[in-house]
């Protein structure tokens, strides 16, 4: 009941303003995210390539699953034939390999481009040299299998608003900058990536497009690592 009833807050809360919600489902159980697809939920994220594969297997296949976490590109092959958006990708080498098996499947892929905005050095992501780079690359019009739909970022974990807040101006500038510069003529460079839980609020201020929530939906997440049966 309690996760039906943060899905439909959450779903008037978001739909209004046009912003995308992804329901960061990583840790909890089939039930939960049943839950969460009754109450009309159909985006989901995960960051563990065993895991996700295993709920997808299990749960109604018209869900829309994103890898929001770390992709190595050895994983890549298994998530290839449904997975419809990656968040985080963060070098050219993946983003060839995720071409490769989009090519095998006959699919497009759409992925977001991951940057590098918190303070602390542990986080993944592209920084402003990289990405541009990234970009430039003469062999990244042959990647015909993939698409890049926007950027995605993970803020600092702090109370200090203001310092969320710059970071998630920075990412919307580079966004912007990346669209007017790269993607002028396709319309299909239109997501932002930002917001969890702690700081949804103010990505959506600075103009996110899509949030990514896991406990204001299920709760604290109390086990570390999903074990698959
Ligand atoms: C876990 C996770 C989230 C959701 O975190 P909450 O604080 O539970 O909302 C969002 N994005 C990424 C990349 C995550 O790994």
């Amino acid at each position: 009941m309690r996760i039906t009833t943060n899905i439909q807050e959450l779903q008037q809360e978001l739909r209004p303003i046009g912003v995308e919600l992804v329901a960061v489902s990583k840790t909890k159980s089939i039930e939960e995210i049943q839950e969460a697809y009754d109450a009309g939920q159909r985006i989901f994220g995960e960051n563990h390539v065993q895991e996700l594969i295993t709920k997808q297997e299990s749960l109604p296949q018209d869900i829309a699953w994103h890898m929001i976490g770390h992709l190595q590109t050895n994983k890549v092959k298994y998530i290839a034939p449904f997975i419809t958006l990656i968040h985080g990708v963060d070098s050219f080498k993946l983003l060839q390999e995720i071409n490769k098996h989009a090519q095998k499947n006959n699919r497009i892929i759409d992925c977001l481009l991951q940057m590098f905005i918190a303070e602390e050095t542990t986080k993944f992501g592209l920084d402003h040299v990289e990405v541009i780079e990234l970009l430039e690359n003469p062999l990244l019009n042959t990647l015909k299998n993939i698409r890049i739909r926007g950027l995605m970022g993970i803020a600092t974990h702090t109370d200090n608003e203001k310092e969320v807040k710059e970071e998630f101006y920075e990412l919307k500038t580079l966004f912007d900058g990346i669209k007017l510069n790269y993607f002028r003529k396709e319309t299909t460079f239109d997501i932002l990536s930002m917001g969890m839980s702690a700081d949804y609020k103010i990505a959506i201020g600075q103009g996110s497009t899509m949030v990514r929530l896991g406990s204001t939906i299920f709760g604290q997440r109390v086990i570390k690592h999903y074990k698959a049966q």
